[in-house]
């Protein structure tokens, strides 16, 4: 409640904000205009993209959010070339340094780069620009905040700069991962506190695709800047299709559905497949190499030239796709990327959303894929360390096993944005399919799952949802076998709908458990909810997924119940 009332007092001031840094009556507009056009080779900005170049330029700090591929680039380079004097940009990645200098080296503009590795020549021009205003002028100079808070000699050379008056901004790019709460933090950032101290006259500006309210405040807090102007574009990217398609269980079967849409519906066109670890990155590219795909692994263990060779090819559709663990395509500029496939499912919302969003930014349509399976939860449950990250993976649970709300809309929620389904255009797969759902009351599964479960605890053995689902099926280990339990008359698959739903509610929970060598997940019975006499468990799913065995009502009959319930109570 605090941070809302917090949020809210910003926001108020964000409202006046926008009305007096909008329009182009300001001394540098016409020059902006003409570098956009002339520089950048646009015609027009995006409404927030105007806002936030006019009020860096009078000198305010600000945190922009703009959807990935929103353009927030333009915001700190535009402006760093109005004027003399250089920006400092700090950006968490070599690599996307190195893909923003060549955008930039593209339109003609210098942007230089100092890290570990930059040669002694490179540096001594750099610093005797940085401390003498020899020519060339530096107009953009980019470091990681590692280097930044590592670096002694090049903060001295920092503070000359400024003191020739020649640092003009400071520009902070995934600025969110400054805050623990957001979903890259880097321990790195926090020196970045540092900044505003040291150059209070300097404008700061922070951009970032993440918006929650306690990323952004945190920010805020971290750098010192609290209360600054804050501005943000709707995240809705209108042009994107999301959907969520069950993941089969053969590995076989899984290739056949990656071949055929990479071969057919995908055909000639580029894209991103997430995989969840190294291994599977390596894994899948080679098993749909074998089958004629052009595409290749891209993740942190790639040797240096290897990754950017292969990102290189990407870039210019030599391959189709790349199989990538999510540390891939921060800020990666590829415009006509139209699809990205999340081989599993992402580990937060904010995930889901990011890497997403690195399809269609070009504006034209391009399909987002989340290849959900139940038991994937369980592998992305073993790497998660905090409860954080719990709270954040079941979000995504959730949003997998949602088969009736718009997507978009449960994107929505987690970026304190509220969109009409309207707004969907029927672009994502619930919106477009929209089944008729029935409720099925699965209150006999989750006691017959409770039964296996008593049982295997009273043997001291620990259930996996494999042990649990033979157990159900009859199948596997005799002894977790419970005699009076009724095998499932529904798919394995269905079967493992029922147990997620129940996860997802509470009625179940998972629990890790460590050896030396790995981490075994478990399921129990849940702590908070339990089981009563009269407690009726019904869990929504679209009619044409027939569950046999299970009694079901129409929404209607459980929408007028509920109607009854409440007038009783
Ligand atoms: P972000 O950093 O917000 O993810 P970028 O700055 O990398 O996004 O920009 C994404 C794409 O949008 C780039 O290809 C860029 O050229 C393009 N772009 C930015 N601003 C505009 C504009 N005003 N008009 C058209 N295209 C733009
Ligand atoms: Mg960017
Ligand atoms: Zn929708």
């Amino acid at each position: 409640l605090e941070l809302e009332k917090e949020f809210n007092l910003n926001r108020s001031f964000d409202k006046k904000s926008e009305d007096l840094y909008s329009g182009t009556q300001f001394p540098w507009s016409t020059r902006v205009q003409t570098l956009l056009e002339e520089k950048f080779k646009l015609t027009t900005f995006r409404p927030t993209q105007l806002l936030a170049i006019n009020a860096t330029l009078s000198k305010k700090d600000l945190l922009l959010l703009m959807p990935t591929g929103g353009g927030k680039s333009l915001c700190y380079q535009l402006p760093a070339l109005v004027g003399n004097g250089m920006t400092l940009v700090v950006s968490p990645l070599l690599s996307l340094i190195e893909d923003q200098q060549i955008s930039l080296n593209k339109l003609g503009i210098v942007g230089r780069s100092i890290n570990s590795s930059t040669s002694k020549e490179d540096k001594k021009q750099i610093y005797e620009y940085m401390s003498k205003g020899t020519k060339p002028a530096i107009k953009l100079l980019y470091v990681t905040p590692e280097w930044l808070s590592k670096s002694k000699i090049f903060k001295s050379y920092l503070q000359k700069c400024h003191a020739l008056g020649n640092l003009n901004k400071i520009a902070i790019d995934e600025v969110h991962c400054c805050s623990q709460w957001g979903h890259d933090f880097r321990p790195d950032y926090q020196f970045l506190s540092l900044l505003k101290d040291m150059f209070f006259d300097v404008p700061i500006i922070g951009l970032t695709a993440t918006a929650t309210l306690s990323v952004l405040l945190d920010v805020q807090n971290m750098l010192n800047i609290k209360g600054c102007l804050i501005f943000r574009s709707s995240f809705n990217r209108p042009n994107l299709f999301y959907k969520v398609v069950p993941k089969p269980t053969q590995n076989e079967d899984c290739l056949n559905y990656l071949e055929n849409i990479l071969k057919k519906d995908f055909r000639n066109q580029s894209g991103i497949i997430y995989a969840l670890s190294i291994k599977d990155t390596e894994e899948l590219s080679q098993a749909l190499r074998n089958r004629g795909i052009r595409i290749r692994p891209y993740h942190a263990n790639l040797d240096a030239n290897l990754r950017s060779s292969v990102h290189g090819k990407w870039l210019n559709n030599e391959y189709q796709a790349v199989v990538a663990t999510v540390a891939f395509g921060m800020g990666i500029d590829k415009p006509d990327v139209r699809f990205v496939i999340h081989h599993s499912m992402p580990k937060s919302m904010e995930s889901l959303y990011q890497e997403s969003g690195r399809a269609g930014r070009d504006g034209k349509p391009a399909t987002c894929i989340v290849m959900y399976r139940f038991s994937d939860y369980f592998r992305s449950s073993a790497m998660v360390n905090s409860k954080t990250e719990e709270t954040k993976l079941h979000s995504v649970l959730e949003y997998c096993l949602d088969s009736t709300t718009c997507r978009r809309k449960l994107l929505a929620l987690h970026f304190d944005e509220k969109w009409e389904s309207d707004v969907c255009n029927k672009m994502c797969n619930n919106c477009k399919d929209h089944p008729e759902i029935v409720y099925y009351n699965i209150t006999s599964a989750c006691k017959y799952i409770y039964s296996i479960i008593e049982k295997a605890e009273k043997q001291d053995v620990h259930l996996t949802l494999l042990k649990l689902l033979d157990a159900w099926f009859k199948t596997g280990d005799k002894n977790l076998r419970v005699e009076n339990v009724k095998q499932p008359n529904v798919e394995r698959h269905h079967a493992e709908i029922i147990i997620a739903y129940l996860l997802m509610k509470g009625f179940l929970i998972d629990y890790k458990s460590y050896t030396a060598y790995a981490t075994n997940c478990y399921i129990q019975k849940g702590r908070g909810r339990c089981l009563t006499d009269d407690t009726v468990i019904e869990m929504p799913l679209p009619v044409d997924m027939k569950m046999r065995g299970f009694a079901k009502r129409s929404v209607s009959d459980v929408a007028d119940s509920e109607a009854k319930r409440i007038k009783i109570d």
